[in-house]
């Protein structure tokens, strides 16, 4: 991040501006909003600019800056749209202490100003660091749709009514109280009487809350996706939105903990590999402790929470202790991975069924219907299966495969660091040894990246 989001108290701070044509109208436009006192420099100002000068919004000087004028403003924006005057100006600007914006030029200014989307009091800016402003007004774009224009006016009332919520202790009970005003109460009441209306209602909802029984803790089983922050599914997103409390796993991304609510606990109950550091009782009794202080806890688990994710026994321990649950299923591993590979999980005339492995169990390598597996066409996707590929190589070998059915592994599936290996079952253990997977990583047997295609050139075979 180069540059730092910030709001900057503007009401009665001084601010100068140099320029009369249409960047300096874009400028005043957003400055004009608001409390500063705008001083404008320019011998030959837009008309604009004369009329808001006339309704004393703004103290027009007409004549260029000296030395001098930008004493004691904040901000400095250099708008004439002629590179030598800007520099001028803005040195002048800077030697008076101010900061300085020269527009269109980010090299030079020391601040820029992003794009708004303005529902004061709540204010949206999207910076982009200069790179993409067409998708900074993209996003402002998308945002204004989805910003009710009666935010502004629900987020002035509620701020006024901050302090008669103070009766209601800090933390989730005042949380619940403006979320349902937020997102319930108080668009209800703005759609049916406006504003006034509001008003009224709020009392009543401090009420109800005030008396409101204590709310019964709850645990959503929440799948996480592979690792893509888009392949989560709305559900996800939502109980992420609304968490108190979220225990995740080491799969689960950073991208993805950020999409949790603000205040939040994260806790990691991540498990490495064989030996777990958090003990399963350890990480059921750490749900059912915040569960049973009424908070919403999101059991975050990569993938799908029901592939080898060790969910029955964490609902067995909620069902147990008397607390609500559910489960919000996810991606799994072997989804994402046949999709980077163009491939698909069942194939009519290959194989009309697949099968989801572990390469590990609680007695360490796990045992299979290797007969079966071994058979030509089959498609068995393996999870936890590095470290026990020599193992799986060897029945599968034994038990008469084919040894150049093709087997694909897919490092990081659906994330920026992907990678597939793509090799055969003899070749597995010297090309799985030769590469440097650390990553989570998915074993395909019987199946190979789809031959190249213009869909699929962007797949690394790295170690084809
Ligand atoms: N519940 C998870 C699986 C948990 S077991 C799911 O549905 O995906 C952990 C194993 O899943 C890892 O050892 C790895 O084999 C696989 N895995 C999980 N995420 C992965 C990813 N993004 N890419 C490749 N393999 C992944």
């Amino acid at each position: 991040m180069k540059h730092f989001p910030i709001f900057v108290a503007l009401e009665g701070r001084r601010v100068v501006l140099s320029g009369g044509g249409e960047a300096a109208l874009a400028k005043l436009r957003l400055l004009l909003k608001t409390e500063a006192n705008l001083t404008v420099f320019s011998s030959d100002p837009a008309t604009e600019i004369e009329n808001w000068a006339n309704e004393g919004r703004l103290r027009l000087v007409r004549r260029a800056m000296e030395p001098g004028d930008a004493t004691c403003a904040v901000l400095f924006y250099a708008a004439d749209e002629d590179d030598a005057e800007d520099a001028r100006t803005s040195a002048i600007a800077r030697a008076d202490g101010a900061m300085v914006n020269i527009v269109d030029n980010l090299g030079d200014s020391e601040f820029i100003t992003p794009a708004i989307v303005d529902r004061d009091p709540v204010t949206v800016a999207i910076g982009t660091e200069g790179a993409a402003p067409v998708l900074a007004r993209a996003i402002k774009s998308d945002l204004e749709a989805r910003l009710p224009a009666t935010l502004g006016p629900l987020a002035r009332i509620g701020k006024a009514f901050r302090k008669a919520v103070d009766v209601l202790p800090m933390g989730r009970k005042r949380r619940d109280f403006w979320s349902e005003y937020y997102f319930n109460a108080g668009p209800r009441a703005m759609d049916q009487g406006g504003e006034e209306a509001v008003q009224d209602a709020l009392p009543a909802l401090l009420d109800k809350h005030q008396h409101a029984q204590e709310r019964d803790g709850h645990v959503a089983f929440v799948g996480a996706g592979p690792g893509d922050p888009e392949l989560l599914t709305l559900k996800a997103r939502k109980a992420l939105d609304t968490a108190d409390v979220v225990i995740h796993d080491r799969l689960v991304t950073k991208d993805i903990l950020e999409l949790a609510r603000r205040e939040a606990i994260l806790i990691n109950a991540g498990k490495e590999g064989f030996g777990p550091s958090m003990s399963q009782d350890d990480i059921n009794a750490l749900i059912i402790e915040h569960a049973q202080t009424g908070a919403q806890v999101v059991r975050l688990k990569g993938g799908d929470p029901t592939v080898f994710g060790r969910l029955d026994e964490e609902i067995e321990a909620v069902m147990a202790a008397g607390i609500g649950w559910h489960v919000v299923p996810g991606i799994t591993a072997a989804s994402a991975s046949v999709a980077s590979l163009g491939q698909s999980l069942t194939k009519r005339g290959r194989n009309s069924s697949v099968r989801l492995v572990t390469g590990h169990d609680m007695k360490g390598y796990a045992d299979h219907d290797w007969a079966s597996l071994a058979r030509p066409g089959e498609v068995a996707a393996v999870y936890m299966g590095k470290k026990s590929a020599r193992f799986i190589q060897g029945r599968l070998l034994m038990y008469g495969a084919d040894r150049t059915t093709p087997v694909s592994i897919i490092e990081n599936a659906s994330r920026p660091d992907q990678r597939i290996l793509a090799t055969t079952l003899s070749g597995l253990v010297n090309d799985l040894d030769a590469s440097d997977l650390n990553g989570p990583a998915l074993m395909l047997i019987g199946l190979a990246p789809r031959a190249a295609e213009a869909a699929f050139s962007d797949i690394q075979q790295e170690f084809a």
